[in-house]
């Protein structure tokens, strides 16, 4: 680990006590910084307070004093869900004090080359690919960031003989200054978190900062078939390596032959093809052997593969990962067949791109439970995919009215709310019953919520695995 010697005997300030602040105050701890923890929940509340004390690190529960941000403050370091808005973030920048999330911190200290991914969706399956990609080809990836380990703690233990593969959120990048991935990946890009980023324009401002500190030495994974992804393009300083389904490109990674329209499915014929900087062109693998469906996986197989020959591994390992991959849970996942019915559980659906990607991934009609956190998004979008392919809604949590009225606008007559003013558990339990009375042999139930679930349940991850078991009670 390189040790951030700028840090000792500076006083700095974590806020939020989650995984990842934890892990950044025993970083600091180790070295040699004054630290001081800060989290607004109980001390009772916060299990790891104890351990992070016996290190000697102060920790102040239950609110945020008024006295914890002042000028002696060096550093602050925000958990990345803290909304700009608190008082003492407020504070720190009236100050002019640095604010940053941990993964700025862990990338001063990380001495493996740091890969990062990034993109309204798609991150935690591109991350997990490309970790498998290099694994195989003997490449030592670490995967960490906003999947499984908080990057302070795996860059902590990470040398230069490995890669720190990092699955990023708008919410991270927003609190980095110097941040700088040798190889940076933008998959795309879709209106979602409004309620932390107030404008569409801060949050593509946020996604972009993966690229703002990459010089020529670096390379800069974009999807060409996204427009915001494009209209980033001319400001990025990294070698580009575009990725697209509709495009043959000059060079990158594509699919033979392009896809005409957003509706085209994809045939035995479609294969991913690699073009180097010379023009040379390499068949990577059949479309058709992908180990997970649906072609917004497609589109995460071609940024895999861009990343993974930037970051050095051989065809022969992408290829066996591209087939043996089977996914992560709650995205696409198959439940099981009843009566004919086939149920998926795609919880991580938290906005309505997701959504699209989903209903597009079925040649089956479609009965879609759907609605839970309301984030300000509006559902439009979703109008011409739920007109297509979708039979029947039940619509569930506080956005159901919304999806009620748009399923009723697709001129879907199948349409039911459901709340039964008991436990989340019973509500999606009954919406699971309502969906399979309209749905027949041949059908797929399918959960894609298309918003976030702390609605109703304490995240996506519950979420699905209640679904599941209401599935399995059928
Ligand atoms: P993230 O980590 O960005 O949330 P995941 O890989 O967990 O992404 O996928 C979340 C959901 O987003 C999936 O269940 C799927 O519905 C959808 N999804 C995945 N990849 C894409 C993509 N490239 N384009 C659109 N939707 C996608």
């Amino acid at each position: 680990m390189n040790h951030p010697e700028r840090y000792r005997g500076e006083e700095v300030v974590v806020l939020g006590l989650a995984r990842s602040g934890v892990a950044v105050a025993k970083l600091f701890a180790d070295c040699g910084a004054v630290v001081t923890v800060n989290d607004k929940k109980e001390r009772s509340l916060c299990p790891e307070a104890d351990e992070l004390a016996a290190l000697g690190i102060s920790v102040l529960c239950g609110g945020h004093p008024d006295t914890l941000i002042h000028p002696g403050v060096k550093l602050v370091v925000k958990n990345p869900g803290i909304p700009y808005s608190i008082e003492p973030v407020r504070q720190a920048l009236r100050l002019g004090i640095e604010v940053v999330t941990e993964v700025e911190v862990a990338s001063y200290i990380c001495e493996a080359p740091i890969i990062g991914i990034t993109g309204s969706n798609g991150k935690t399956t591109t991350t997990t690919w490309v970790g498998l990609m290099l694994d195989e080809a003997g490449l030592r990836p670490i995967v960490a960031g906003n999947i499984g380990r908080a990057l302070c703690e795996a860059a902590m233990e990470a040398t230069g003989a490995n890669r720190m593969v990092v699955e990023l959120s708008s919410f991270q990048l927003k609190g980095t200054v110097h941040f700088r991935p040798s190889i940076a990946c933008l998959l795309n890009v879709c209106e979602t978190h409004l309620d932390y980023h107030g404008t569409m324009e801060d949050y593509i401002a946020s996604k972009a900062k993966i690229f703002a500190n990459q010089t020529e030495q670096d390379v800069a994974v974009l999807n060409w078939d996204d427009a915001v992804c494009r209209g980033i393009a001319p400001t990025v300083k990294a070698r580009l390596v575009p990725f697209s389904m509709k495009e043959r490109l000059a060079r990158g990674v594509y699919m033979e032959p392009p896809l005409a329209s957003a509706d085209e499915a994809l045939t035995k014929s479609h294969r991913i093809v690699y073009k180097d900087e010379a023009g040379g062109e390499t068949v990577v693998l059949p479309a058709k052997q992908l180990g997970i469906p649906g072609k917004h996986n497609a589109g995460n197989a071609l940024a895999a593969v861009a990343v993974a020959i930037a970051a050095g591994a051989g065809l022969e390992p992408i290829r066996k990962a591209l087939r043996e991959f089977r996914g992560v849970e709650h995205r696409l996942e198959f439940v099981e067949e009843k009566d004919g019915i086939a149920y998926y559980n795609n919880s991580k659906a938290t906005n309505w791109s997701a959504t699209i990607a989903d209903l597009q991934s079925f040649d089956k009609p479609i009965v879609l439970i759907a609605g839970g956190k309301d984030r300000g998004s509006e559902f439009t979008p979703l109008l011409p995919y739920l007109k297509r392919s979708v039979k029947a809604v039940v619509a569930i949590g506080e956005t159901r009215d919304k999806f009620a009225r748009l399923a009723k606008e697709a001129g879907i007559s199948l349409v039911k709310t459901v709340d039964t003013g008991s436990s989340a558990a019973e509500t999606l339990e009954q919406a699971v019953r309502d969906a399979r009375s309209f749905a027949g042999p041949g059908d797929v139930v399918l959960l894609s919520p298309a918003c976030a679930s702390w609605d109703m349940f304490e995240s996506y991850e519950i979420r699905g695995r209640m679904f599941k078991e209401s599935v399995h009670k059928l």
